[in-house]
């Protein structure tokens, strides 16, 4: 259903039941999902330490790779080890982090993934502050004259994906907006057309 849909990649969350109260899937599904899937598998480490798994999430398959601020301690070390590997480096921020945790670390990323939920689960709403952290985003992606793209992880729905593009997000991650409808192809096609 998403080769055939309008959907530019997969978003696949990772989570090691450490990091994130939850277990959910890890290389060896990416591994399969790589060998059917045309569009690019962008992977979301939910993770404690995942500079130990970078060369093996690019053999399987990754092509972004985000980790965590709130679980690198050497996080440019370990955005340069995911580049050096030749994937695009991302970004992930917990809701209740600040976006100083990023200021100096926004050049050299692919992605800032601003989470809009408290990561762990699908299927959680939309935390409303995530529209100014956004907006605030934008402004510090242009003084900092970055080019990272903006990727908004949690809660999108039908209903909120416009607010949220129109404060300046470029990626969109909707997992339970569409897999929980009976139409998911047309769902896809409507948060495409937004
Ligand atoms: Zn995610």
């Amino acid at each position: 259903m998403i080769e055939r849909s309008t959907a530019d990649w997969y978003h696949l969350d990772v989570m090691d039941g450490v990091f994130v109260p939850n277990i959910s899937f890890g290389l060896p599904v990416i591994k399969a999902l790589n060998t059917v899937s045309k569009k690019p598998l962008d992977v979301h480490l939910m993770i404690t330490q995942p500079e130990r798994y970078i060369s093996d999430f690019k053999k399987a398959g990754a092509h972004y790779l985000t980790v965590h601020v709130e679980a690198c301690t050497h996080l440019h070390r370990t955005v340069q080890m995911i580049k050096d590997e030749g994937m695009h480096a991302g970004v992930a921020i917990n809701p209740h982090t600040p976006l100083s945790s990023i200021e100096y670390i926004i050049e050299d990323v692919d992605l800032i993934c601003l989470m809009s939920v408290n990561p762990g689960f699908g299927g959680q709403h939309f935390i409303e502050q995530t529209y100014s952290k956004i907006e605030h985003l934008v402004q510090l992606r242009k003084a900092k004259n970055a080019q990272a793209l903006i990727e908004i992880d949690g809660g999108v729905t039908l209903k909120n994906a416009k607010k949220i593009i129109e404060c300046g997000a470029d990626v969109l991650v909707a997992g339970n907006t569409v897999f929980s409808h009976p139409n998911s192809l047309d769902v896809i096609h409507q948060l495409k057309h937004l």
